[in-house]
């Protein structure tokens, strides 16, 4: 019998599309991917599978409510997996709307139609069916630097729209676990790099401003601390918690990989003086430019995975320092894939949104 299908949403974004990726290549199983294709959203992420019968891509909204019924209907996925969300923390401070309208109105109209249709099953069917919800470590608020890393009991403290409205997603999820009994997994982990990201966000915008021999924006002094997670690493922790986490449980995800910010920049920087020479220009660290901070700019994240290694036997693969060389050589090696990401609207945002100081 062939294995049924799961349903992904936001599959055409940096993390989803990665993970679609990922699920064809290890699960073999089919995918039916809801992407609304808003600015983040890429289906050139997914031109691998243009011809594999085992990806279905669906252009809508995760609020759309009698589209998410058809396709849980007709396609009677095993899994929900929730990526689909605004998730720029930038945007989300100078126009919170439509991070309420995806991350929560969307989250909560997704579960509806999920339970609705779980309640439907039966048997094996009902058993296995789990909705996976993706979330960030950023609604745990802001550590210090001598604070323990968080955990899956630390208190909520969202401190921007992104992240507040991210953790109103999650207690809809734990809502809908204890009042009605839906099989929710939710995940929190940390910052994520790898291929596809949209260089928007730190990593990608560095190599792609270096290249381009513009400023490198780094917000304040620099110093704000975060957990990097290489995407393929967060691709099979997924598969775990999927296949082997119990319903209504939380796990973090972390890459066990803190690191200042000034310093992921100069890293970037010394891996394009090796890989891609800029000869008579001088290194790329000329390029650093500090900014104004970011209004509520969240000190340091720090994911506690023990959790997800004890339990489910996760471990990431790539330390900072491998996973970063490998970013780096992804985006010299895809510079048309990022040249048609990089769109006018995009850079009319980064002029407005990153000027020096
Ligand atoms: P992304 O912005 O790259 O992609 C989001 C995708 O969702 C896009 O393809 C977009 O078109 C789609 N989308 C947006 N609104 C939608 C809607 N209403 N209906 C259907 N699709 C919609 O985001 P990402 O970095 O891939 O993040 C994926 C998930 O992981 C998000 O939920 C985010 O909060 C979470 N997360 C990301 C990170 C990170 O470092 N990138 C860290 C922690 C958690």
């Amino acid at each position: 019998m062939t294995e049924k299908p799961i349903l992904v949403t936001g599959g055409a974004g940096f993390i989803g599309s990665n993970f679609v990726l990922d699920w064809i290549g290890q699960e073999g199983s089919s995918v039916v991917n809801l992407d609304k294709l808003t600015y983040a959203g890429n289906v050139g992420n997914l031109a691998r599978l243009k011809n594999d019968p085992r990806h279905k891509f669906i252009k809508g909204d995760i609020g759309d409510r009698a589209l998410v019924r058809e396709l849980l209907n007709r396609h009677r996925p095993r899994a929900v997996v929730n990526f689909a969300a605004e998730s720029h923390v930038d945007r989300s401070i100078h126009g919170p709307e439509d991070f309420i309208q995806t991350n929560v109105d969307g989250t909560f109209h997704l579960l509806q139609e999920s339970r609705a249709y779980w309640e439907k099953l039966a048997g094996n069917e009902k058993t296995v069916f789990r909705f996976l919800h993706i979330s960030t470590d950023e609604v745990y608020g802001s550590l210090g630097p001598d604070d323990a890393p968080f955990t899956e009991s630390s208190p909520y403290a969202p401190n921007s729209p992104y992240s507040a409205s991210k953790a109103a997603s999650d207690h809809l999820v734990r809502a809908f676990h204890h009042t009605y009994g839906l099989p929710t997994l939710t995940s929190n982990c940390s910052n994520n790099y790898g291929p596809y990201q949209f260089p928007e966000k730190l990593i990608p915008m560095v190599i792609m401003n270096a290249l381009n021999r513009k400023a490198l924006p780094v917000y304040g002094d620099g110093l704000n601390v975060r957990d990097w997670l290489y995407v393929e690493d967060h691709c099979e922790a997924l598969r775990m918690v999927l296949a082997k986490g119990k319903p209504g449980e939380v796990y973090n995800i972390g890459g066990r990989n803190e690191r200042k910010n000034i310093d992921v920049v100069r890293a970037i920087c010394s891996l394009l003086d090796e890989m891609h020479p800029a000869s008579s220009m001088g290194n790329y660290a000329s390029l650093i430019t500090f900014i104004k901070d970011r209004p509520g700019h969240d000190r340091r994240y720090a994911i506690d995975a023990r959790k997800i290694e004890r339990e489910l036997g996760w471990k990431p693969s790539e330390s900072f320092e491998t996973g970063i060389r490998k970013t780096v050589q992804w985006y010299l090696d895809n510079m048309n894939w990022v040249e048609n990401v990089a769109s006018g609207e995009y850079q009319k945002w980064l002029d407005i949104n990153y000027t020096s100081r």
